[in-house]
């Protein structure tokens, strides 16, 4: 049986993401893994008003200062060191896939479905994640309730 030694959760604090947080929670408690969180803060485009470009700058820093403040409490739920803890900017596949190779993470759990909802059979960033890891991949079931 594989043990595995670090597991990095991808939150997106969702209101389905309860059921993500604790099958991670479960899982680092099995293997006695290490457990890191990532939480992604989309890129956001600069709007254009008229001929103007506005920039979203204020936006995204305000939606960086909420996400640190989220997954230091979930960090402390989860009795995660806040060296463990990321928010990055950019796109979630991404991010997700780059810090779990830069971290040499062998299992990702994430939720079968997200923000977007449960429209497609499998959620975009999940799908992409499934697609591009190095390493296993933990999709966990999201149904409507
Ligand atoms: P989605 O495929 O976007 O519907 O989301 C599926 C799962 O990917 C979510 O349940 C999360 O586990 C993860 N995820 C989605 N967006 C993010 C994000 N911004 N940051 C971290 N994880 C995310």
């Amino acid at each position: 049986m594989h043990i595995y030694q670090h597991i990095l959760l991808g939150v997106d604090f969702s209101p389905e993401s309860d059921a993500v947080i604790e099958k991670a929670k479960e899982q680092a408690e099995h293997y006695h893994a290490k457990l890191s969180l990532i939480h992604v803060v989309d890129y956001l485009p600069p709007s254009y008003i008229d001929d103007f470009i506005m920039p979203n700058d204020n936006l995204e820093a305000s939606l960086i200062v909420r996400s640190k403040e989220q997954i230091k409490r979930l960090g402390k739920e989860l009795n995660v060191s806040e060296k463990n803890q990321w928010v990055e900017i950019g796109s979630p596949k991404t991010e997700i896939i780059r810090l779990s190779e830069k971290e040499h993470v062998d299992l990702i759990i994430v939720g079968s479905h997200g923000r977007q909802g449960l429209q497609l059979l499998l959620g975009s960033t999940a799908n992409a994640v499934l697609h591009s890891a190095p390493c296993d991949v933990l999709a966990v079931r999201i149904t409507e309730s």
